[in-house]
């Protein structure tokens, strides 16, 4: 094979224990996926169900890499989220079978330039503006399931120079990490080295050029990463 440009060098993270790198392919968000947060955002999480949105591969930033305040903002909030990656992919999987495409978990933050996304919600407008762009998606390294075992509860939390100001537990879930695969590949072509962004718990809000942010679910690594100056 040969290219008439060079392609994009692939996107990675590290795994625990493993010299291997894991090779980030497509990003699948889930949004309102705790009813806390839905509400928090004028959501009624009884009429209305989560959903999806995606995040490009060069959104990804690793642990401890500095996080630009990004352009076209003056309002950028953090939302941590449950990271569940893939190993293999597919259509129409069961949510019997879904957990078995899983390599593993990781931490992560969905970065959002509210401003951007409240303006494309009025607007009726899509979201990229919102929740793409450079390190728009920091995540923690990975751990294998293996080593972790299924993951259905425990601590999720953001604390912001040592303050909490996101916390809430896995299980607060309305999709399970079974069913959002399930409806995932039911709409689209999983494919191995998918990420999902798994919906975050109440407490967003926004951060500062400066910040250090510190992102954690019970278990898995923690995310640690500072907002530049
Ligand atoms: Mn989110």
């Amino acid at each position: 094979m040969s290219y008439i440009i060079d392609p994009a060098p692939q996107v990675t993270l590290p795994v625990v224990g493993e010299s291997a790198k894991f090779p980030v392919n497509n990003i699948y968000c889930v949004g309102r996926n705790y009813a806390d947060h839905a509400i928090e955002m004028g959501g009624d999480p009884n009429r209305e169900a989560p959903f999806f949105f995606m995040k490009p591969a060069f959104a990804v930033s690793s642990n401890g890499v500095e996080m630009a305040y990004p352009a076209h903002s003056n309002d950028v909030h953090h939302e941590v989220e449950l990271v569940v990656a893939l190993a293999s992919g597919g259509v129409n999987i069961s949510v019997e079978k879904a957990m078995e495409l899983v390599f593993g978990y990781g931490v992560g933050v969905d970065m959002t330039r509210r401003d951007q996304q409240g303006e494309a919600k009025e607007k009726r407008r899509p979201w990229e503006a919102g929740k793409t762009f450079y390190q728009a998606a920091p995540c923690s390294d990975l751990i294998s399931i293996a080593a972790t075992g299924e993951l259905n509860s425990g601590d999720i939390a953001l604390s912001i120079n040592g303050e909490v100001r996101q916390q809430g537990d896995v299980s607060q879930m309305i999709w399970k990490v079974a069913e959002v695969i399930s409806r995932l590949s039911e709409l689209f072509y999983l494919q191995a080295g998918d990420l999902i962004f798994t919906g975050t718990p109440a407490g967003v809000g926004p951060v500062a050029k400066g910040d250090q942010i510190v992102a954690s679910v019970a278990g898995l690594p923690a995310l640690s990463f500072k907002v530049s100056e």
